[in-house]
């Protein structure tokens, strides 16, 4: 048997961009319906992104979800940029007339936003399965799933969005031929770990060393992760947590500063890809977030793309089922894209200039020296790191 329903605005994906999506949604007063094929304790818990531009701060502030944020996140004013043994440090809220960043892990992020919408009332379906859409070229297009309990269900919507990530099922089920592609792998994985040890820095410390790139970031005062440039193809199991500590020790060590070392409760190797699917959008199926786009960790852009493409979408939407005024969803992949091009051509050259080539370049090391060295010496290529990095567009949304 299947159960047949109506809601306005049906979501694929329960991550920061179908939860945040559902969010504003209901504060203008729309309906929605998040599916999600995981469950909710792996939501919770899923490591990824840690950092948060000022404007995704604002943003989650004026729509009422700061409170945990400013209480435990973390306000960094700056980043420290080391190689040949050198490190130096950026100025942040100097050179951009006062912009910051935040350290507030996607996990409390996307706690947060389960535990608002459910206060609320709203139906997050968990542990779903069989998941599509059709009927897209008609004004109710359709989203199906069966639940957790074996139900199948058929959800008639004003619109769906397709908020489930790079191996989701929305981008693929646009009509063949419409959604183009840009892509570019990368040579080497981030292996990154979670680690139970207070940071040993204050700021973020981007490490690029002969033997390859390493970062120092954390989540909260007592927990600290790390990365690792290994090889693309690189087998976990060849890294023991002493051989992990001890090639962090010597990517990241200079003189007079100690890399503090505890417990590992978390150890993950991540590919490194850009990728862009264009338009963002077929009729009332719309992409968001890393159903869209993904970029490589090193700018830390992604969870904050996909914050900007889903209040760019609630706006499309209220305007569309409140107005009737199809002006903002015709702009939505277009205005999205703006922000996502610049946003992978910062995630391409922060990656490009701090990783080592594994087929060593050295025309290309030198290079990346040179940009460096550049950086810190010259107000203007600081700034340009800066302003990219705090957030180089504004974020609104009215109240
Ligand atoms: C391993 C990893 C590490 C990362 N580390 C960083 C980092 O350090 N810094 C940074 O800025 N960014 C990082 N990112 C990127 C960042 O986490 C993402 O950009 C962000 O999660 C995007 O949010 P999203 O909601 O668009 O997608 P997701 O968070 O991927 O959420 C999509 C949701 O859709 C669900 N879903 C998928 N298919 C279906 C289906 N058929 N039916 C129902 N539900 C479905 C998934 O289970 C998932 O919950 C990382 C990403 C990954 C994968």
């Amino acid at each position: 048997m299947t159960v047949s329903s109506r809601t306005q605005v049906g979501i694929v994906g329960a991550g920061p961009a179908g939860l945040l999506l559902s969010y504003l949604l209901a504060l203008r007063g729309i309906d929605s319906i998040v599916v999600e094929n995981r469950s909710r304790a792996y939501c919770e818990a899923r490591q990824r992104a840690g950092l948060l531009e000022a404007g995704s701060v604002e943003l989650l502030r004026s729509v009422g979800l700061g409170e945990r944020m400013d209480a435990e996140g973390l306000e960094h004013g700056g980043i420290y940029l080391q190689f040949e043994g050198e490190r130096h440090h950026l100025d942040f809220r100097d050179l951009t007339g006062g912009r910051w960043v935040t350290i507030y892990a996607q996990t409390e992020i996307v706690k947060d936003l389960i535990q608002a919408r459910l206060a609320a009332g709203a139906t997050i379906e968990f542990e779903v399965s069989d998941t599509s859409v059709a009927g897209l070229d008609a004004d109710r297009p359709v989203l199906r799933y069966t639940d957790s309990a074996g139900t199948r269900h058929q959800v008639s919507c004003d619109a769906i969005a397709g908020c489930d990530g790079f191996h989701g099922v929305c981008r693929d089920s646009m009509p063949p031929g419409l959604i183009q592609t840009a892509e570019r792998e990368y040579p080497y994985s981030w292996l990154g770990i979670l680690a139970s040890v207070a940071p040993s820095t204050d700021e973020l410390i981007y490490s690029r060393h002969p033997d390859g790139f390493a970062l120092h970031t954390m989540r909260t005062r007592q927990v600290s992760r790390l990365y690792l440039q290994v090889p693309a193809d690189e087998d976990i199991d060849r890294w023991p947590d002493e051989r992990i500590w001890t090639e962090l020790q010597h990517r990241l060590g200079i003189p007079g500063w100690e890399l503090k070392e505890g417990p590992i409760s978390e150890k993950a190797i991540s590919p490194m890809r850009s990728f862009v699917a264009y338009p963002m959008r077929y009729r009332r199926l719309f992409l968001a977030g890393d159903a869209a786009h993904i970029v490589p960790p090193t700018g830390a852009k992604g969870l904050n793309l996909a914050l900007a493409d889903v209040t760019v979408l609630a706006k499309a939407l209220t305007s569309l089922l409140q107005e009737g005024d199809a002006d903002l969803v015709d702009a939505y992949s277009d205005t999205c894209l703006a922000r996502v091009w610049r946003a992978t051509h910062f995630s391409w050259w922060m990656t490009s200039m701090l990783h080592v080539d594994p087929n060593r370049d050295e025309f290309g090391a030198a290079l990346q020296i040179a940009q460096l060295r550049y950086v810190i010496s010259s107000r203007a290529a600081a700034t340009t790191l800066a302003e990219n990095y705090t957030g180089y567009f504004r974020l609104t949304w009215e109240p």
